[in-house]
């Protein structure tokens, strides 16, 4: 086991530095340089023991591939290499992302052309199958390798109770196949609300919320007891005007809704699989956090948060929303989970808050978001350390990786252990997730499955997102490239 000391300058440093500047292999960061490496953990295996204080600060060793890479045989190396290559050359990703959204697809053999080659190259690297049973396969694949895996059912929007009817048996389907997979390779079943919720409802629910934030003598005779869902700067301009009250209709819809989510937790209290609910854009946000609050508040007991949430770092109320619900669920005593995460839908964002004539509500600039996500960490990595709720930190970025690894030493690894996931998209930053795997965290990777068109608005995320050279995606080409290299020349296959 090789471990060097770490000088608590170092450690003193990273607690109170919060600006972040994406790394790159060359210029590693201080705490990058400071290479402390515990032995690779199954992910199968209880956590390391507590490390002693001179071993309590960071240091995520991203340099050496042979190492990080060692359990990803070639081949998937070499398609890894070819797909974050070609993300990297804008017009390829222009070009891909227009024959995957274009009426081409509607046609006959145009549409099996489009869809055999995004299936080969996007789909595979980004997606864990087509159904449960092969997103199974995938996920015993990363925990051989030292990973778990994240189920995710990869419907987005429904529009009426049949879609949601059938999306539900879908999530409900995703927690049997978790119970069927190796103890624990499972780490999370993710819900989308807008999968199970008709989205003109969750907009309606949204605009009544926001209308009692505005007036709190509005009544919602409908609302449960919830968490705090906005603070004193959340932006509220989606709702101009007072919102009708929910009709007949809309309440036996709501019902219907609820009913839904809350099979879905039982489900997930009766496997304990916890439930892990994302986040959407602001419009529908709002509902999306009461019906997340109200269940944690109904299935979260004891240490053991069923129910968890997201939080959206790059907004820009974030960390004032997450104290406030933080500090609720502290005085009813129930354990909260969330994710923490910065955000996948800035320029819808951006075109909402446009459309009602106000600037975005994502920070004004990269460094905030930043500065926003790691604060955030750091609180609720306090938080877990003294015995409260639950942290999965989602991220690519590599400093703030660092950074929380360095804070989770420094208050004792051995605590909070369990309490706490590192977690990337499956296909991207694989570096980060070996790393962090490698120092000893739990990491997962989110797989979503289903058919190549149930998940293309996925794709089509991801083919943004990685775009470009100066994508986060750089890091692992770099990393998957001189990998690749030293296995030619050893010849290793
Ligand atoms: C496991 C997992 C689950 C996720 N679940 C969700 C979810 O439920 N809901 C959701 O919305 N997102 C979710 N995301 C996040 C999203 O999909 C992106 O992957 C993520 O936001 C990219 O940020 P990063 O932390 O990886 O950091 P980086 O790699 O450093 O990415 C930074 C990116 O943030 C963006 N950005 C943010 N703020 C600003 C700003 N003020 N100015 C300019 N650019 C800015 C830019 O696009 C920039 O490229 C999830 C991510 C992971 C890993």
């Amino acid at each position: 086991m090789a471990t060097r000391v770490v000088p608590q300058k170092i450690i003193k440093n990273l607690r109170y530095k919060t600006t972040t500047k994406p790394l790159n292999a060359s210029h590693p960061s201080a705490a990058a340089t400071v290479a402390s490496l515990l032995e690779k953990q199954p992910a199968t295996t209880p956590p390391p023991p507590p490390p002693s204080s001179q071993q309590s600060a960071s240091f995520l060793d991203l340099n050496d591939a042979e190492r990080l890479f060692s359990a990803v045989p070639t081949s998937t190396l070499l398609r890894s290499s070819a797909v974050l290559h070609a993300t990297a050359i804008g017009p390829v990703v222009d070009v891909g992302i227009w024959a995957m959204q274009s009426k081409l697809l509607q046609m006959g053999i145009m549409k099996d052309a489009v869809m055999a080659v995004t299936k080969r190259t996007f789909y595979e690297h980004f997606c864990a199958g087509e159904d449960a049973v092969a997103a199974g396969r995938s996920i015993r694949s990363v925990n051989e390798a030292g990973l778990r895996g994240m189920l995710v059912y990869g419907v987005e929007d429904a529009h009426d109770n049949e879609g949601c009817n059938r999306n539900l048996n879908g999530f409900l389907h995703t927690v049997d196949v978790s119970k069927s997979l190796p103890p624990s390779s499972v780490s999370f079943v993710i819900v989308k609300i807008t999968a199970i919720c008709p989205m003109a409802l969750l907009e309606r629910i949204s605009d009544l919320l926001r209308w009692q934030q505005k007036d709190s003598s509005f009544n919602l005779p409908w609302k449960q007891d919830s968490l705090p869902i906005f603070s004193e700067s959340s932006p509220l301009y989606h709702t101009p005007n007072k919102p009708e009250p929910l009709t007949q209709q809309e309440e036996h819809d709501l019902n219907l809704a609820n009913q839904r989510l809350q099979q879905l937790c039982q489900k997930c209290v009766e496997a304990n699989m916890p439930l892990l609910v994302d986040a959407e854009h602001t419009t529908v946000q709002p509902a999306i956090d009461y019906f997340t609050y109200s269940s944690a508040i109904m299935h979260n007991k004891d240490d053991n948060p069923i129910v968890f949430g997201t939080i959206q770092t790059y907004l820009k109320d974030a960390k004032e929303r997450l104290f406030l619900a933080t500090q609720a669920a502290d005085k009813i005593g129930i354990p909260m989970g969330f994710k923490l995460v910065r955000g996948a839908y800035m320029s819808t964002e951006s075109k909402i808050a446009e459309s009602f004539g106000y600037g975005s509500p994502i920070h004004d600039s990269i460094e905030d978001t930043h500065n926003c996500f790691n604060d955030c960490s750091a609180f609720l990595l306090e938080k877990i350390a003294d015995g409260k709720g639950s942290l999965v930190l989602a991220t690519h970025n590599i400093e703030s990786g660092n950074l929380a690894a360095a804070k989770a030493y420094e208050i004792g690894m051995g605590k909070v252990n369990h309490k706490l996931e590192f977690a990337q998209l499956c296909g991207m930053s694989d570096a980060l997730s070996f790393g962090l795997s490698n120092a000893g965290f739990r990491v997962s990777k989110y797989m979503p499955f289903g058919p190549v068109e149930m998940v293309m608005p996925y794709l089509l995320r991801r083919a943004e997102e990685n775009r470009g050279l100066l994508a986060a995606s750089g890091f692992d080409r770099q990393l998957i490239r001189k990998e690749l290299g030293r296995r030619l020349k050893a010849s290793i296959f």
